[in-house]
């Protein structure tokens, strides 16, 4: 035998399978905008991964997915490289795992010397694609997906198809270059009337508002991405050279001042019975909001404690994604099927 042969059963092999599994997971999720599971299965696969390599630190490669910013680059679109590189967000997935990694993080920036209370910026996790947008000396130049994070996909010519997204910037203060990030998502009223159009015409209707913004950003045709209920909200800025804010909440006034859309659902918070009021709130109304959620994001309001706190390679460690629990889909069908 080959002494790198894995032994059946094995932890390692375990890890290799679940490895190649959230790979192919991520490609048709990302490249094809098709998923093959649902996003509940998809996060305990790498939930799982994340606890097999804490037990086992050994096993984990550079080229893990936990250590990387899940999508590639299409050879359908030109490649781009941001200025300044993309994360995606730590998740956690139970209210006592928010209290958890929320006690912690109000625990180092204690030590790093700053005892006022923390103020959280809390807003809705919008369930779209990340896009990056590049404006210079107040002009769009470029629109780009995520990608790895580092390099994404051209869009420029499908993101101008958006009318809400600004082809020049208004109002002053505008560093020469400044890169502008956000969610790409369709809103739930327009995607269920274009799904009935798609049906009255005799067409396969999309199958939910994630995936079909994302399709709907990535075509080839311009002209065919016009014809999309496209929106976007802006939560962050990338490259800034000269920009100085202090916190997230004055950045969005500012993002807000340009022209760009904001969303209106964010809150700057103290403690955790009002970020946990905030979760339940929106738990009860997420089915009635503009568009659909995955969960709520919280993320350090000031500025210089972020840049504190830093980034892992894949994920910010001033910010963290609660994700509610899975609906039971099934449940929802039923319910249709009762109603019809
Ligand atoms: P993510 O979607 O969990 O979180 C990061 C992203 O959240 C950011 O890139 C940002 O664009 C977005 N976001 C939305 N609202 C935001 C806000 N208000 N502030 C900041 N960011 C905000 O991370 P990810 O790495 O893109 O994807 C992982 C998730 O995608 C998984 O948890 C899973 O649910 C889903 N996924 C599903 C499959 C599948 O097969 N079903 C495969 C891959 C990924």
């Amino acid at each position: 035998t080959e002494p790198d042969a894995v032994p059946a059963g094995s932890v390692r092999e375990e890890y290799e399978n679940l490895t190649d599994l959230v790979r192919k997971y991520r490609f048709a999720y990302y490249q094809e905008d098709e998923p093959l599971v649902s996003d509940a299965e998809f996060d305990e696969l790498f939930r799982r991964l994340e606890e097999i390599e804490a037990l086992h630190p050994e096993l984990v490669a550079n080229d893990s997915p936990t250590q990387e910013v899940g999508g590639e680059v299409s050879a359908a679109f030109a490649a781009v490289e941001h200025l300044q590189r993309m994360y995606s967000l730590e998740d956690v997935f139970s209210l006592e795992e928010l209290e958890a990694w929320i006690t912690k993080a109000e625990a180092g920036v204690s030590k790093l010397g700053d005892t006022a209370q923390l103020a959280w910026l809390t807003e809705l996790k919008i369930d779209g694609l990340a896009v990056n947008l590049l404006y210079r000396d107040g002009k769009l130049v470029r629109a780009a997906t995520r990608g790895d994070g580092t390099t994404g996909e051209d869009i420029t010519h499908n993101v101008l198809t958006i009318k809400e997204i600004p082809t020049e910037l208004t109002g002053t203060g505008f560093p020469p270059e400044v890169e502008i990030r956000g969610e790409v998502f369709i809103p739930s009223k327009a995607f269920a009337e274009f799904n009935e159009a798609l049906i009255e015409a005799g067409k396969a209707p999309l199958a939910n508002p994630r995936n079909a913004a994302a399709g709907s950003i990535r075509q080839k045709d311009p002209a065919e991405t016009a014809k999309r209920p496209l929106r976007m909200f802006v939560h962050g800025i990338g490259a800034r050279e000269g920009l100085e804010t202090l916190s997230q909440s004055q950045t969005y006034a500012v993002l807000e001042q340009w022209g760009l859309p904001v969303s209106p659902y964010f809150e700057v918070l103290r403690g955790l019975p009002e970020i946990l009021a905030f979760i339940q709130r929106y738990g009860e109304q997420r089915h009635n909001l503009m568009h659909e959620i995955d969960g709520i994001v919280v993320k350090v309001d000031d500025l210089a404690t972020q840049r504190a706190l830093g980034y892992t390679s894949r994920v910010p460690r001033w910010a963290v994604a609660y994700k509610y629990p899975p609906e039971e889909v099934h449940t929802r069908l039923l319910d249709i099927r009762v109603q019809v």
